[in-house]
């Protein structure tokens, strides 16, 4: 069979792209390396409960026509982030606002956390002026930024240890853009995103790729007129070599009369036999525990430990996405860790050095005309699901062009 559309990757990017292409009569073929569809977004079934694999997921957008996209797909819940942060045998409320700053400082109106804030920042600011020997301050790492912004207090608690764990580095080494503002809210919400529409899809984040892949829906109406293909377990770059399909060389790999083009949502230094260099990620390790004998084990989907002893940055307890009831519960530690060849790429590393060379490969990509590339790996950009979701459909409206 001729396919309009060789796709690489079932994640949310591919997933939407397959899906529109169907849409418009085209035949398509989606392959992933994984066993399973639905990339880093993928839930799976643990003691009833929808546990997110690769790390919390929870959908926000601003954007009205990606909101109205997804929900066509799924029934997004009302679930409103709002983790909460453990330093030592303190508790505070994320993001920071009044009710961080009252439990902090034992105080009660804006002007009181505004004053506090100043004055600390001030005396930061004063101090590594004094030190450095000059009369303008400007921050040579992160550390000092952030006690520019917020003063000691919020910093030593609830950024610094967090902030080295998830870049494996002492917060002096790391360079002050990282931070560039630190967001506060001087009212007593504990909302996490500033986003109009927010929710986590009941029955997960697998069921929804399934659905847009049409995986189960056979002789449900209305159909696509093209038609949908999913091959799980299968390495694009083993793919390639199979007799047959496309030249043995990956980055030639569009066989005209096997596929008319290629959407590759993998690693685009891979791609390329990483001929110009290696791009570089942060990733993570996830330790996931099933406690059958626990209806409620940290009363809150998201908890974030800040201090640097802990070695994990976050709990999560699966359980309160969908505002679970019962017995027994799922929780996932969470550590950052270096990135290697052949760990999973979590985090592109967004950095000038980076980002050079990630444009050294769109210009290399540019002669290859019949391969696109998307999503967070193909593009190599930090995408949130909302973003992926607005990359491809306009990806797919440009290829209709
Ligand atoms: P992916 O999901 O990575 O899909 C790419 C697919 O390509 C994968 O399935 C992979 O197996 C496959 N592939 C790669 N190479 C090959 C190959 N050679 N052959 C075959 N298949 C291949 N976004 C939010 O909006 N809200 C959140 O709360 C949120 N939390 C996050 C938490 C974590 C820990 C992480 C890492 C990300 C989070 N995101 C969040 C971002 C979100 O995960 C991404 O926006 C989204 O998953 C990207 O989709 P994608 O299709 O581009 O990539």
């Amino acid at each position: 069979m001729r396919y309009d559309y060789l796709i690489v990757g079932a994640g949310l990017f591919g997933a939407v792209f397959a899906h529109e292409m169907a849409a418009k009569g085209k035949n398509v073929l989606v392959i992933d390396k994984r066993e399973h569809v639905a990339g880093n977004i993928y839930t799976e079934n643990k003691l009833g409960i929808n546990v997110h694999k690769f790390g919390a997921h929870i959908f926000h957008t601003s954007d009205k026509e990606v909101w109205d996209y997804v929900c066509r797909f799924a029934d997004f819940n009302n679930y409103i982030n709002s983790p909460v942060a453990v330093y030592k045998d303190e508790l505070y409320n994320l993001p920071f606002n009044m009710n961080t700053f009252s439990k902090m400082w034992g105080i009660r109106t804006p002007d009181e956390a505004r004053a506090i804030i100043q004055k600390q920042a001030d005396e930061e600011i004063a101090r590594m002026k004094k030190e450095k020997g000059t009369e303008e301050f400007t921050p040579d790492n992160l550390e000092e930024q952030a006690l520019s912004l917020a003063g000691r207090d919020i910093y030593e608690k609830l950024v610094k240890g967090y902030t080295e764990k998830q870049w494996g580095r002492d917060c002096k080494e790391l360079p002050s853009f990282i931070i560039r503002r630190l967001p506060m809210r001087f009212i007593y919400d504990n909302n996490y995103f500033n986003d109009r529409y927010q929710g986590i899809p009941m029955g997960g984040y697998t069921a929804l790729i399934e659905k847009l892949l049409l995986i189960g829906s056979e002789g449900e109406k209305p159909f696509l007129s093209g038609s949908i293909k999913v091959m799980t377990g299968t390495d694009y770059y083993d793919f390639v070599k199979l007799e047959g399909n496309v030249p043995a060389e990956p980055f030639e790999s569009v066989n005209k009369d096997q596929f008319g083009k290629i959407l590759f949502t993998g690693m685009i230094d891979e791609f390329f036999g990483y001929k110009l260099g290696t791009l570089e990620y942060r990733s993570l390790k996830f330790e996931t525990e099933e406690l059958p004998e626990v209806d409620n084990y940290q009363g809150n989907a998201v908890v974030n430990y800040t201090e640097r002893e802990i070695p994990y940055t976050r709990i999560i307890e699966h359980k309160h996405f969908e505002y679970g009831q019962g017995k027994g519960t799922v929780i996932t530690r969470e550590y950052p860790a270096n990135w290697k060849h052949g760990d999973e790429p979590y985090y592109p590393m967004n950095d000038e050095k980076n980002n050079t060379l990630y444009a050294k490969y769109t210009e290399l990509a540019k002669e290859c005309p019949k391969v696109l590339f998307g999503g967070r790996l193909g593009q190599y950009k930090y995408y949130n699901m909302d973003q992926v979701v607005r990359a491809s459909l306009d990806m797919v409206q440009e290829e209709s062009k």
